[in-house]
Parts: C-alpha cells; sequence; structure tokens
C-alpha cells in the first residue's frame, strides 16, 4: 500500500505541519528502511521483540523502518517525528541522546570500530574503560525505565498527531488495536502515557504539552493568549491586559498580568507570569515602584488594549514624585535585603533578591533627584550593577 516514493513527501508534509505548529521539526534525524529478510536480521541483532516495526537510535539520528508494515506511515511519524523530534530538540531528550551518543563513543574505543554501531555488541569486560562505560549505561538504563512512559507515550502522541492531520486516524487506532494484541503487557505503559498525553492535551494545550517537555518554545502572540486561557480558565476574562517583558531567546516566558482578580504570581520552570490586581498595579505604579514600572514600560502588549497600557504609561510619566514615594522604594530596598539573607549565600535567589534590593535603593536616590528611570536595566547601567 505504501510506495518508497511517497515516503519522502509525507516526511515533508509533516515536517511543514510540526513546524506551522510548534516552530520545529526533526532536522537532523533522517529515516532507512529495510525489506522482510534484512529486517528480521536486524531485529534478530539487535535483540528487539518479535513483531517489532521500527525503532529509532539517539546515537544515529536515525528510525529504523520495516518496509512492508501496513503501518509503515505511522511508524514513520511514530520514530521518525515522536522519538526524533523528542531525542533532538525535547530537554530530557537531548540529555538522553548525549548520554547514548557517549556510550557509543566507548564502544567505539573498546572494540575499535571507526563507526558509530548500531547493534548490540560484545565487549571485552578487561578492557580499562569497561567500568566507566557500564556506569553510564546503567545511568542510561535507569533513565531509560524511568521515563519509558513519558518517552513512549509522547511518540504515540504524535503519531496520533501527525494521523489526525493526514486523515490517517482509523489506521491509529487499527495500528493501536495490534499493538495490544502483539505486545500485550509491555504495550499497556505505551497506551497509558498516550492516554496522560491527550489528557494533559485536553487540560493545557497542546503548546503547553510541548514546553512542558521542555522543546524550544517559538511563541506567537495567539500562542501566548493561549496559555494564559489554559491556565486562567474561567478567570481569563478578568484580565485587563498582559504584557510580555524580558524576551530572550531560550529562556523562561515573563509575562505580566493585571486582572480585577487578587494578585497572585505563578511560576513552573518556564511560564513566569506577575500577576497584579489592578487596584494594587495603580497603587504601586503610583509609588514608581520599579519591579512594576519595569515591566509596564518594557513589555509589549499581547492581550488588551494598548491604548489602555499606554494611558497607564502617560499617568506614570505625568505623575509627581512624593516623599511617600521615595520612601516606599527604600522600604521594599529594605525588605528584599531582608529576604536575601535568608538565602544561603551564592545561591541564585540570594543574588536575585541582593539585585532587586539594590535596584529599589538606587530608584530611591533617582527619585530623590527628581528622576524617573522606570526601566531596571537603565538603572543597572547608570550604576554598574
Ligand atoms: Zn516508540
Amino acid at each position: 500500500m505504501n510506495n518508497d516514493n511517497s515516503l519522502p513527501q509525507i516526511v515533508s508534509f509533516a515536517n511543514a505541519y510540526l513546524k506551522f505548529e510548534f516552530g520545529i521539526s526533526p532536522t537532523l534525524s533522517s529515516y532507512m528502511l529495510y525489506d522482510d529478510e534484512k529486517w528480521q536480521s536486524l531485529i534478530t541483532a539487535g535483540k528487539l521483540p518479535n513483531g517489532t516495526e521500527g525503532f529509532y537510535l539517539p546515537r544515529t539520528n536515525v528510525a529504523y523502518l520495516a518496509s512492508m508494515s501496513p503501518f509503515l506511515v505511522l511508524n514513520l511519524y511514530h520514530e521518525f517525528h515522536g522519538h526524533g523530534l523528542f531525542f533532538e530538540k525535547s530537554l530530557l531528550g537531548r540529555e538522553m541522546a548525549e548520554k547514548d551518543r557517549k556510550l557509543a563513543e566507548m564502544e567505539k574505543e573498546i572494540i575499535g570500530l571507526d563507526s558509530l554501531s548500531d547493534g548490540i555488541l560484545k565487549l571485552d569486560n578487561k578492557h580499562p574503560l569497561f567500568p566507566k562505560y557500564l556506569e553510564v549505561r546503567r545511568n542510561l538504563e535507569g533513565i531509560n525505565s524511568h521515563s519509558y512512559k513519558v518517552v513512549e507515550g509522547f511518540a504515540v502522541w504524535m503519531e496520533h498527531f501527525l494521523s489526525k492531520k493526514f486523515n490517517k486516524e482509523g489506521l491509529f487506532f487499527e495500528k493501536q488495536r495490534e499493538m495490544k494484541k502483539r505486545f500485550k503487557e509491555k504495550y499497556k505503559i505505551s497506551e497509558e502515557g498516550f492516554r496522560k498525553f491527550m489528557k494533559f492535551e485536553n487540560d493545557m494545550g497542546k503548546h503547553w504539552l510541548m514546553y512542558q517537555l521542555g522543546f524550544p518554545k517559538k511563541y506567537t502572540d495567539e500562542i501566548l493568549v493561549e496559555l494564559l486561557e489554559r491556565y486562567y480558565k474561567n478567570r481569563f476574562g478578568n484580565i485587563v491586559f498582559a504584557l510580555l517583558y524580558d524576551e530572550k531567546p531560550d529562556s523562561d516566558i515573563d509575562l505580566f498580568v493585571v486582572s480585577n482578580d487578587r494578585s497572585h504570581s505563578y511560576y513552573n520552570g518556564w511560564l513566569d507570569i506577575f500577576h497584579l490586581q489592578i487596584d494594587e498595579f495603580i497603587k504601586r505604579t503610583g509609588l514608581f515602584d520599579i519591579g512594576v514600572t519595569d515591566p509596564l514600560f518594557t513589555g509589549r502588549v499581547v492581550f488588551g488594549d494598548s491604548a489602555i497600557v499606554e494611558g497607564f504609561k502617560r499617568k506614570v510619566l505625568d505623575a509627581e514624585i512624593t516623599q511617600d514615594a521615595i520612601n516606599y522604594n527604600i522600604k521594599r530596598a529594605r525588605e528584599r535585603k531582608e529576604i536575601a539573607k535568608k538565602y544561603g549565600h551564592r545561591t541564585r535567589e540570594h543574588e536575585n533578591t541582593s539585585v532587586c534590593s539594590h535596584t529599589y535603593l538606587m530608584n530611591a536616590k533617582e527619585l530623590k533627584k527628581g528622576k524617573k528611570l522606570l526601566i531596571q536595566a537603565d538603572l543597572r547601567q547608570k550604576y554598574g550593577f
């Protein structure tokens, strides 16, 4: 049913779709097709279970596929787009791939091969490198068994994601039934992983799912708004505006949200939401709180009316500097300093809170001179910290 000539096109359509949805697609991976006889000897040599129709090796970045399978296209989506993307671009996948390549390097050195191996090798256990090799291998095997559900769950999820887009969902469920019959208990873990991913996607959306796995975050404003909708759920409607600030490649997504809901902030390792209730926002901007004026003046509107945001900025620029504002920034500096003391020296928290305290203090100094710097970077540049 599959003619080999159509595969490159199937790959490029799927790549284009992933690029469109997530801004990424496999770039280092390739795939290799094997006819029945060669496939059998490959899985025998690799000690893979009978009935296996595809596998992916992080060390070679190759998806190995049985060309005669009726599920070839799905296997391609699973191995090449699922595992390929995971091992190339996700945080955990990259870590696992790096360890696997290290193993391959050591195997090469122990055996004296000059190319990377993709089968199971007989290694000389008296070789001086062997203990180190075993250590890395056990470590990787530990991660493998620990992460099996995530790694397989993601690949099946991706297989389903692409099969849905390219009208192969029926075939996908047919394959699931077949795999359950073929691999019984072992396939249950993949299936459970897949269900978890489906539930997660349903609750939090596909972008949240990808970012949670540590994939590069290539977002648009629409995606940021979707993240906010997923996070705030029925409280989303209370948001007055949301700004994206502190934009750096490969860093957290920093959002500043002003809402009618009470102030509370959120951080999950990649999404940092600084959330203020509108009255508190107005009070703190009136006092030239540098922690609030900074996102206001450096951020970009991703949700809400820009005219409203501009109005708030103008208010700050027009407002008079009062003794209250100076005292307030000094008080904030002292508070931060006390908090910094609670953290151990040289910790990230200590460093951050100390810098924050200093920023408030320098801000107070400028306000005293009648100057509004409003932006942290400007203060830091002026005072060299
Ligand atoms: Zn798999």
